[in-house]
């Protein structure tokens, strides 16, 4: 499905949008990627939904990532015998292991490993970080904390950590569970939560294989720390604002997501900036004007995708929320200013014939009269490379490999199409002349460029770029061999 905009629309699925008209109408409406959020919904829903996901992908002829974000080691109290307490500043509160349901004094937090990580001192932030709790003192089985901001706890509310590295497993027994069950549908994308240090992302990868590309989420302080070592071993990032600025003061929140954005693009990977992006429309037809200039402010930045969560997968307005990034994307990318800071923040160091060839195309591209860049792809590696450069022209990634294509989806201004194994590079040149001309990207009389390596099939050997024409016959009568 053509898009008349570069910058991607991840769209999280609910029980707003579980049906075939709805998802259908989600990805008309600009979704490029659906996430199945497996922090909610039982498999036998998340299974309905893939299905989904995949007979719309068929009916229409399209490509549609799927990512599945698995929940991560979160941690949450247990319940209260009044379901609810409310914590006053200044007063004493326990957490520990008991078992009893929880009071106005204590409640059970049943994660022994991380009493073991605490010390006075400590902060513990509970219910996306209204409350918050200063630990006192600890032992291996209690915190007795002092209420710093007071607030409404209630059952299962989520407790964030922020100071110390916990020493909890990347992945929980749910997670492992969730992953296999994901990775047997059939997913593009696996998202891992609360993602610490690199090898968090090495042990998913183990579990994964080469079933799904990994993407990290940053939304603790130590990801953020290390975040180049987490980068250098992940397929993608996402900017998971909602727990980072709980973890860290909100005001962070931004400059940090700007770094993280230019990181990825230097280093071709894709990067979502996630959450919040239009929330008031959860409930209401219309962003506000500070949600609109936030997804402004995320493409400006020259990220690979925005994200919806609740406002597709729980609100009253799925569609508008995506129509509504769908028109801010198309308006930031004709905006002259777009250019400029694309341009700008494009980095020069090249170390590979790849990275030649792909900077020489878009300087061809931006020279003369060229109608897209197409590359001929397995990995995926040379639609990655192109879309660093952030061309003005529409990028083609041919790729006999659907996974790959499916991959792309994520990727900033890459459209895919499926084809054949091919041998000749003359057979790319003609493949790619028709492809440009069915998506409606060029017609007979244009000129394109295409990018391969030759020998096909073996990674690594991006070695020819081709300034040519759209019609066969001039493709045939000028072809040299
Ligand atoms: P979540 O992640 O929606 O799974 O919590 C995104 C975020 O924290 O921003
Ligand atoms: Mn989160």
């Amino acid at each position: 499905m053509r898009r008349f905009r570069n910058v991607k629309i991840v769209a999280t699925l609910g029980p707003a949008s579980d049906d075939y008209e709805m998802i259908k109408a989600l990805h008309e409406a600009g979704a490029d990627v659906f996430r199945l959020n497996m922090s909610h919904g039982e498999h036998a829903e998340i299974r309905a939904r893939h299905a989904i996901i995949r007979q719309v992908e068929r009916d229409l002829g399209t490509t549609i990532g799927i990512l599945a974000d698995l929940q991560g080691p979160k941690l949450r109290v247990g319940t209260f015998a009044r379901g609810e307490e409310e914590l006053h500043e200044g007063a004493t509160f326990r957490l520990d292991l008991e078992n009893a349901e929880g009071t106005d004094k204590r409640v059970n937090l049943p994660h022994p490993e991380i009493f073991a990580a605490l010390e006075p001192g400590t902060r513990l932030l509970i219910n996306d970080g209204k409350i918050a709790l200063r630990v006192d003192s600890c032992g291996p089985d209690f915190a007795d904390c002092v209420v710093v901001n007071g607030g409404l706890i209630s059952n299962r509310k989520g407790v964030n950590v922020p100071d110390v590295v916990l020493p909890l497993a990347a992945l929980s027994e749910k997670d492992r569970n969730d992953l296999e069950f994901v990775c047997d549908l059939g997913i593009d994308w696996l998202a891992l939560s609360f993602v610490q240090r690199p090898a968090d992302v090495e042990e998913a990868r183990k579990l994964a294989g080469d079933r799904a590309a990994i993407l990290s989420k940053i939304e603790k302080p130590a990801a953020v720390h290390c975040f180049d070592d987490i980068l250098a071993v992940s397929d993608g990032i996402m900017v998971a604002r909602g727990d980072l600025g709980v973890e860290l003061p909100v005001q962070n929140v931004p400059p940090i997501q700007k770094r993280l954005v230019r990181r990825c693009r230097a280093a071709a990977k894709p990067v979502i900036v996630a959450t919040q992006m239009l929330e008031s429309m959860i409930e209401s037809p219309m962003p506000t004007r500070a949600e609109v200039s936030d997804v402004a402010t995320a493409i400006y930045e020259g990220a690979d995708a925005v994200m919806l969560s609740a406002e597709s997968a729980a609100g009253d307005y799925p569609v508008e929320a995506v129509t509504t990034m769908d028109n801010v994307a198309r308006e930031v990318e004709e905006d002259p200013t777009y250019r400029e800071v694309i341009e700008a923040s494009r980095r020069a160091d090249r170390t590979t014939v790849a990275d030649g060839i792909v900077a020489a195309a878009r300087e061809i591209a931006e020279t003369t009269d060229i109608k897209a860049i197409c590359c001929f792809t397995h990995s995926g590696t040379t639609g990655l490379l192109i879309a660093r450069e952030r061309p003005r022209v529409p990028i083609i990634a041919m790729t006999p490999i659907r996974g790959t294509a499916r991959r792309l989806a994520l990727t900033w201004g890459v459209n895919c199409v499926i084809t054949d194994e091919l041998e000749r590079f003359k057979q790319a040149v003609v493949n790619a002349a028709k492809a440009a001309r069915a998506g409606g990207y060029a017609t007979q009389d244009d000129q394109i460029l295409v990018i391969a390596g030759v020998p096909f099939n073996v990674p690594g050997t991006t070695n020819i770029l081709r300034v040519a024409p759209c019609n066969e016959r001039l493709i045939f009568a000028s072809d040299p061999e």
